[in-house]
């Protein structure tokens, strides 16, 4: 846990927007896990340098998060400082076919922007619950990846004073960012098309989530990563987990990839009912799948 020290030495560098022994669970989308020790919401780039420096400096343990919906804290929580970009790291600035989005910037803010603009090539992203930042982490998507539109990322990396511009490389659900990197913005590069057409497209899109995903309970998304050339989803159906239960956590019966929150589930409710899952799967098909959602750690 942190020194008084080091609380003295975060309150007087992160300001006003900073709590200690923050829950964590009503900032992921599953509803589960601990407090954070500290927990900044930060507004501007001058402000995240100097955080994440002093982080450095007194080897306090620290972590960024967007809107946690592919992230689950533990029921012990974080020991050290979770970050939140707000602010400045909103701000969309469209020019010609290239899009500047901040990190903090929702997928959904982003695709329905640049549909009202005219441009093409981020449809594919709308329903995703997450920001731009994580999205880039993750490399998020569907048919299409977000680091399939992506021209450039800005990036703060702890430590080091100025923002840099980098081009990751980008695999399923994987960029090759630097871990102590933050993503601060990105630009992506679209293509005209119809305004009409293209929010046509996202409500399409959006109405087809609704119909098959559990979305009316606390979940992270897809538990797993597709193992190549098969989905993780169709495994568990064919491993009958479908429905388990684990204390307040269920494959969902509407989507086996999906755990869900039933109410009151814990942090190690859902990783054993995953660590179940995985089991059956082996067992009934040999593959190995692995947890597409990252553990804040
Ligand atoms: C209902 C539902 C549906 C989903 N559908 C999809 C889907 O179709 N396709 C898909 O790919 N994903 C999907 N997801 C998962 C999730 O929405 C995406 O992975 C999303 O990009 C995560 O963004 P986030 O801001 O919530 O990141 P978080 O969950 O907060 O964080 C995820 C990871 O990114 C890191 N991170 C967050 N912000 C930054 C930053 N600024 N700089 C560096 N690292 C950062 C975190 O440290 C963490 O490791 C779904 C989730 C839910 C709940």
């Amino acid at each position: 846990m942190l020194s008084e020290a080091q609380r003295a030495a975060l309150r007087s560098t992160a300001g006003k927007n900073l709590e200690f022994d923050m829950p964590l669970a009503p900032k992921t989308s599953m509803k589960v896990g601990g407090p954070a020790a500290a927990y900044a919401e930060i507004s501007s780039i001058v402000n995240l340098a100097a955080t994440l420096s002093l982080a450095q400096q007194l080897s306090i343990p620290w972590a960024i998060i967007g809107f946690g919906s592919n992230l689950l804290v533990r029921d012990e929580g974080y020991p050290g400082l979770v970050v939140r970009l707000v602010g400045d790291f909103t701000k969309v600035v469209i020019n010609g076919t290239r899009v500047r989005a901040g990190a903090a910037t929702p997928i959904v803010s982003l695709c329905r922007e640049a549909a009202l603009a005219g441009l093409s090539g981020a449809e594919a992203l709308v329903g995703i619950p997450g920001t731009i930042g994580g999205a880039v982490r993750m490399n998020a998507g569907t048919d299409v990846e977000i680091g399939d539109i992506i021209k450039r990322v800005e990036v703060l990396v702890a430590g080091e004073p100025l923002q840099t511009f980098t081009t990751p490389e980008f695999s399923y659900r994987r960029s090759s960012l630097d871990q102590r990197a933050v993503v601060t913005a990105a630009e992506l590069e679209l293509t005209p098309g119809d305004p009409a057409a293209l929010q046509a497209e996202l409500k399409r899109r959006i109405a087809r989530r609704n119909a098959t995903q559990p979305l009316e309970l606390p979940n992270s998304g897809s538990m797993f990563r597709n193992p190549r050339g098969n989905h993780a989803g169709r495994l568990i159906e064919a491993a009958g987990c479908k429905g388990w239960e684990v204390g307040g956590a269920q494959v969902s019966e509407k989507h086996a990839n999906f755990i869900v929150n039933r109410g009151g589930a814990t942090c190690a409710d859902v990783l054993a009912l995953a660590a179940r899952v995985r089991e059956a799967v082996k067992e009934k098909s040999g593959v190995q799948l692995e947890l597409e959602v990252h553990v804040l750690s």
